[in-house]
This record gives C-alpha cells, structure tokens and sequence, in this order.
C-alpha cells in the first residue's frame, strides 16, 4: 500500500476495530479480488464464489446480528468492507453493495422474524444473493410516484407485473426486494416492499444490460408477469412501502459514498506510482510542478472526502435505526454529492497524469474512470441529491 494512504487512514476518525476491519478487507481484497478486475470488465463477468468467499472473512453482512449469521458490527464496520473491496474491485464493491446495502439492510430493519431467519443467514455466507428492484423505464428520479408495478391481492397471494430496469445483480440473484403498488389510487402512499425468489415464475430476467463502466457487475431489466407472491413474503406493512424506502436511502448514500472513497484512494495511488515512474524530458514526470498540482489537488479531495465521509458514518452508527432519516437525510444526500463530484475530478486527474496510457481500455485507471461516471447517478442523481439538500435547508 502507498505510504500516502496509509498515513492518511492512520491519522483520522477510526478507532482500533475500524482501523482493523479495514486493514484486513484492503488485505483479503487485493489478494483476492484484484486480479478478477481485468476479465470483469473486459467479459462483463461477474465471479460466483466471490461473495461466498468474502462471506468466510465474516464481512458480509457485518451488521446482521449473530444469530442470524452476521458479525454484529455497526454500520461504519460495512462502510469500511465497502471501501476496502472498492480499492481493489470496483465492480465487486458495487455487487456488495447491491446485495447487503440495498436488499439484506432493508431485510434486515423491516421484515418479520421469518423472513428474516429464511434468508439472513444465506445472504451473510454468501450462498444467497440479493438485489433491489425499485426504478422502472418510467420512474428513476420519480421512482415512487411515477412506479406502473402493481401487486394485486389473489387469495393468500400477490400477483405482481410491470418492469424494473437497471437492476445491479438482477441476472445473478437469488432473492429481490422488490417495490409494487398494491393501492394505485393512493400513488406513492400505495406501494408495498415484499422478498421475491427469482425463481419464482413470472420472475424474468428481460435482458442483461451492457454498461460503459462497472461492467463486471450483472444489470438487469426485469420483467414481473404475473408473479405469484405469497402474502408472507410482504416486508413491514401494506402501503407502507416508503417508509421501507426511504429509510434505506439514506444508509445506501452513505455506503455509496464508502466505496467511492476506495475509488478514489485507488486513483490517488495509482496516480502518484505513475508519476515515480514515468520519465519525460530526462526526468519522471512527478518532478514537474504542474504533475504536482495534479497529485496535490487529488490528495486534498481524498482527504476531505474521508472526513465527511467517517464523520457521518460514525453519526449513523450511533443512532438507532429508523430514526436515522431525520438526522442524517441531508448530510447523507450531501456526502454522496461531493463524493460524486470528487470522484470525476481525481479520476480525470489520474488519467491525466497517465497521459496516453490513462486513455487505453485495459488500464486500472480507465476502468476507474469509466466507472466512476456511475457514482453521479446511482443512488439518485447529483440533481436529486441538491434538491434534497435544499429541501432540508429551506425546511420544504
Ligand atoms: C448501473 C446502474 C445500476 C443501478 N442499480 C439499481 C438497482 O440496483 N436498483 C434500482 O432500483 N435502481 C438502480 N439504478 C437506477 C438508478 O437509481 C436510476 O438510474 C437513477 O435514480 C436515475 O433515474 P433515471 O436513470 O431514470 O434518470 P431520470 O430520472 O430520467 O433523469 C434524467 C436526468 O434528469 C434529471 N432530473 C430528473 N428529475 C429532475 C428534477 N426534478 N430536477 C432536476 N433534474 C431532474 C436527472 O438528474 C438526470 O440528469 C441503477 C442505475 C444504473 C445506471
């Protein structure tokens, strides 16, 4: 590791345990993840026993309590997990983040025991993979009011049909969370979240998309024809599907804003290692002073970034769930907007510093690069997470 990160990851908010966990994931990580990078992105693969591996460290599905199989850790420990996997496998941390952020988190704070027992312990060994299927072809920003899936009640089940598209490990999952509208009169105080197996009928995968960056990590388009639910599989209540929502939002913003951090740390080191090597006019290019404002202005944004980003990942471990919302809403929206716009800058930095080389398909810098662009998207738009920030400050 670069002494730059090092020295940087020694010096601010984490305490033993945090400083350990992340050690340790950098470690597992780049000795076990990094090389599948070039194939993932080059094939679109996505390797099936990486989540079973990571699930022996015992880091996936940190914050699931032990009896349901996790590690009982708070939720900066699965921030940590996140970076460390970023610096190493993008596309992997993306897939992680998918499955444990976004679908077990949500499992996890919202459903009955049952629910919890039949697919917890699978989801923290890895052998179960899980995805959220919430945008639409005509709701991503509006994703709750403009949503056309319905779940009609038949008996003791829920037919449910429509389209989800854009769907982060839709083609590999084995379970998915999954927003529908059971009372469409009442519009986005009419959805309901339930647990379907994708193997249940009427669960298709319409097509796998192809991506520009985070190419290894399977997005789908999903098509819901008449897939029969079980009213046990319904997560919290009936048309209280927003809450269930917007409470993992917020908890998905500041995870994003984790792996974004590993990104950019990556960029950094990349960026700092060229510099060393490559010679230009008799000398390596790190001698000249506008290479160094390059590698200074990146080191300056890692590094805010890591202290917002610590600072309010610590603040949501510290408050007990589902109270989160209030207290860290506009912080959430605007540590994933700086991170966002960070991430773009040190990535076209670090290509710049790579010259011709950051511009060639099979570089690590250009997979960060062309990655990166995903990180002022997901998750709501950089657009969104302003008019979320202005929300709160306006008191609208
Ligand atoms: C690779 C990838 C993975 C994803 N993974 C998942 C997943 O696992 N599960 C899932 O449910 N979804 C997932 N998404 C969907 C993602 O959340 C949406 O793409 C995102 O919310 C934006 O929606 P949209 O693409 O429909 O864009 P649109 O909402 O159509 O936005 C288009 C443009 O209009 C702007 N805009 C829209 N409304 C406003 C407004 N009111 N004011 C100002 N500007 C506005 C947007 O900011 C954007 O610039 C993924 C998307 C991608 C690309």
């Amino acid at each position: 590791m670069s002494a730059v990160i090092t020295e940087s990851r020694q010096s601010y908010g984490l305490d033993d345990d945090h400083r350990e966990i992340l050690e340790q994931v950098d470690k597992f990580s780049k000795a076990n993840f990094w090389e599948l990078q070039e194939r993932m992105d080059n094939d679109e693969w996505w390797p099936d026993d990486a989540l079973p591996k990571l699930g022996q460290t015992g880091f996936l599905g940190a914050t699931v309590p032990p009896e349901l199989g996790g590690a009982g850790l708070d939720f900066a420990a699965s921030g940590l997990v996140l970076q460390g996997v970023a610096r190493w496998n993008p596309s992997l941390s993306l897939g992680i983040l998918a499955h444990e952020n976004l679908c077990l988190n949500n499992i996890l704070h919202n459903a009955n025991d049952e629910i919890k027992q039949r697919y917890l312990p699978g989801m923290c060994d890895g052998s179960i993979v899980g995805c959220l299927s919430l945008t639409e072809p005509g709701a991503g920003s509006d994703a709750l009011g403009g949503m056309a899936t319905t779940a009609k009640l038949d008996g003791d089940h829920y037919v449910l049909n429509g389209t989800k598209l854009y769907i982060t490990n839709g083609p590999v999952a084995d379970v998915s969370l999954v927003y529908a509208k059971t009372s469409p009169e009442l519009g986005a105080k009419g959805i309901t979240a339930f647990v379907v197996d994708t193997k249940t009928e009427g669960f298709n995968v319409a097509q796998k998309l192809v991506k520009m960056g985070m190419r290894g990590t399977q997005t789908a388009e999903i098509v819901f024809d008449n897939c029969r639910v079980p009213v046990e599989n319904v997560v919290g209540e009936v048309d209280q599907g927003v809450k269930v929502v917007m409470s993992g939002l917020d908890l998905e913003r500041i995870g994003l804003s984790y792996m974004i951090l590993g990104m950019a740390e990556r960029c950094l080191e990349l960026a700092v290692d060229y510099a060393k090597d490559r010679k230009q006019f008799g000398k390596a290019i790190g001698e000249f002073q506008l290479v160094q404002g390059m590698l200074a202005e990146m080191y300056t944004e890692v590094e805010v970034l890591r202290s917002f980003c610590y600072d309010v990942g610590n603040e949501v471990s510290e408050i007990e769930h589902g109270s989160a919302r209030s207290r860290v809403h506009k912080r959430s929206a605007a540590l994933v907007l700086q991170a966002g716009l960070m991430i773009m800058r040190v990535a076209d930095n670090a290509v710049q510093v790579h010259g011709g080389a950051g511009y060639i398909w099979e570089m690590e810098i250009n997979r960060l690069y062309r990655a990166g662009k995903l990180l002022q998207i997901g998750a709501g738009t950089n657009e969104v997470r302003k008019i979320i920030i202005a929300r709160e400050l306006l008191g609208n």
